[in-house]
């Protein structure tokens, strides 16, 4: 070794050793980083890079040192010999060293990609997260919307005066209103108990469950549908159903939801009102007629009793005479009540107390009552307010409820004439009930209709209860029956009344 050689002699000695410190201390640095993060791709690659620089640097070095080695104890054949090695052994660990960094752009770019898709699962997961928080709240939010349908529904389920019924399609009864259980007589203490019912058992004739249920099976609904359903104690209630099969279906299977309305009130006074139509134009005509024969039968009695006067009492043409004027009269009286029936006179008013035109009258029928041994009781309401009325026509309508009682009865029974005001004040009530043989079913709607009679000719004329519905309806009343076959019947008049109660 020259003077001149020694810097760089030393230097590459002093390299070569540090190279090797150096590299260490890299590859120990990366070994701590590498414990603080042991997934970190940078501090694992960096140490893999540290360690191939490492092993470089040992084998770049040791080349180097052995060299100056070998020059120092002059043994450059020795170095000639194992240079080739040390130059391919650093080639070879230079191209590690080469391979790791090309390796790390490769490593890289799988590490972006997965840190792409870590970000992104990520971003689903915080998605994820919020929705689902959404998702309560939304779903709070529905069960509180369904909570308040669900309260709603109930109510009108339970406050509802019409039949709400649900049914399984074979009619097996789901759930039924308290309206429907009012109705159909089911008590929640008494025979409550619907499990096992059928709505079928309801129906007046069970075999109409067939058209309800096969119109619902054709159409999926049947809309106001009649149909009479039988009550408690054998009773009868016509009804309008409609009903609609529930496309939800539930674990049990299919069901169908009634909405059930009586109507039976409404038939009556439809009733009521066809029989009120009936006898109005019933009374046009009547009254037509009646003025019609009114006049010649005015003129026949005049003609009759003037022949009268000059026929000798006794003779046979006298008691010709008397059998005519006896049937024109008995005519006249006919026509008289068929224009009272059709309220072509005009009525007398005036403010009466009722209870002493009842009296009245039970004297005058008191005879024939006395000598069927027929009781007349009467149960008078106190403090009755005066009534507005034509006491002459009030008191043939009484007559004539009293003596067709007296006729009903026939022999030993009891009338019972009770008197009565309505809640509001503003009607009274007479109501004329017997012991008699009452009316059969068909014949109620009947009895009022001019003519008809069920008594045998000559006893009745079938005029009094139509003529006594007129003069009544001429008071702005009404009269109505209520009577079951030998059970007696009841005749109610209601008449208004003049002034309350208090203002008498
Ligand atoms: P009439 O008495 O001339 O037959 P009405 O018009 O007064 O005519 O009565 C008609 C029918 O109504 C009677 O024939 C009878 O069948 C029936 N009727 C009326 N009142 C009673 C009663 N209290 N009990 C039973 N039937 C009655």
């Amino acid at each position: 070794m020259t003077i001149t050689s020694f810097p760089i002699w030393f230097v590459d000695v002093v390299g070569s050793v540090l190279m090797i410190v150096f590299s260490f201390i890299s590859v120990g640095y990366c070994l701590q980083l590498k414990n603080k993060a042991p997934t970190d791709i940078i501090i694992n690659y960096l140490l893999w890079v540290c360690v191939a620089l490492a092993v470089f640097a040992i084998s770049r070095s040791a080349g180097h040192l052995l060299k100056q080695i070998f020059l120092l104890i002059d043994r450059r054949d020795l170095w000639t010999a194992i240079q080739p090695f040390s130059g391919a052994v650093n080639t070879f660990t230079f191209i590690v060293v080469a391979s790791v960094t090309l390796f790390f752009e490769r490593t890289w770019a799988i590490y972006g990609t997965i840190l792409k898709d870590r970000q992104a699962l990520q971003n689903a997961h915080e998605e994820l997260l919020y929705l689902n928080q959404n998702l309560e709240q939304l779903v709070e939010k529905r069960t509180e919307a369904l909570v308040i349908s669900e309260q709603k529904y109930r109510r009108i389920f339970e406050v509802s005066k019409d039949m709400i019924l649900v049914t399984r399609t074979d009619g097996r009864i789901v759930n039924l209103n308290p309206a429907g259980e009012q109705l159909v007589g089911i008590t929640a203490a008494g025979d409550g108990n619907l499990e096992g019912r059928f709505f079928q058992s309801f129906l007046s004739h069970p075999e109409d469950w067939n058209v309800i249920s096969r119109h619902i099976e054709d159409h999926g609904f049947i809309s106001s549908a009649e149909f009479d359903l039988i009550l408690e104690g054998d009773a009868r209630r016509r009804v309008l159903l409609s009903g609609s099969l529930s496309r939800n279906p539930s674990d049990e299977g299919e069901t169908i939801h009634f909405l059930i309305k009586d109507i039976e009130q409404r038939r009556l006074m439809q009733k009521q009102m066809a029989q009120a139509d009936k006898l109005a134009s019933i009374g046009e005509l009547s009254s037509g007629i009646a003025h019609e024969i009114n006049n010649p039968l005015g003129i026949i009695l005049g003609y009759t009793q003037l022949l009268l006067r000059s026929e000798p009492p006794h003779s046979d043409r006298f008691s010709d005479l008397k059998t005519i004027e006896k049937h024109v009269k008995s005519c006249k009286a006919i026509v008289e009540d068929l224009l009272n029936f059709a309220r072509t006179s005009s009525p007398q008013k005036e403010n009466l107390d009722i209870h002493v035109v009842i009296s009245e009258v039970i004297g005058f029928v008191r005879h024939h009552s006395n000598l069927e041994n027929i009781q007349i009781e009467t149960v008078f309401a106190p403090d009755l307010p005066l009534v507005l009325m034509d006491e002459k026509k009030i008191k043939q309508v009484l007559i004539n409820l009293l003596m067709n009682a007296i006729h009903a009865v026939g022999r030993n029974g009891t009338i019972t004439i009770t008197t009565g005001l309505n809640e509001s004040a503003s009607r009274i009530a007479v109501e004329v009930s017997d012991t008699g043989h009452g009316i059969e079913q068909e014949n109620l709607l009947r009895i009022f209709d001019p003519f008809f009679t069920t008594k045998p000719t000559g006893e009745g004329t079938g005029l009094g209860l139509s003529v006594s519905y007129g003069i009544i309806k001429g008071h702005g009343g009404n009269i109505t029956v209520k009577s079951e076959p030998g059970r007696g019947a009841a005749f109610t008049i209601a008449l208004p009344t003049t002034a309350p109660l208090s203002g008498r």
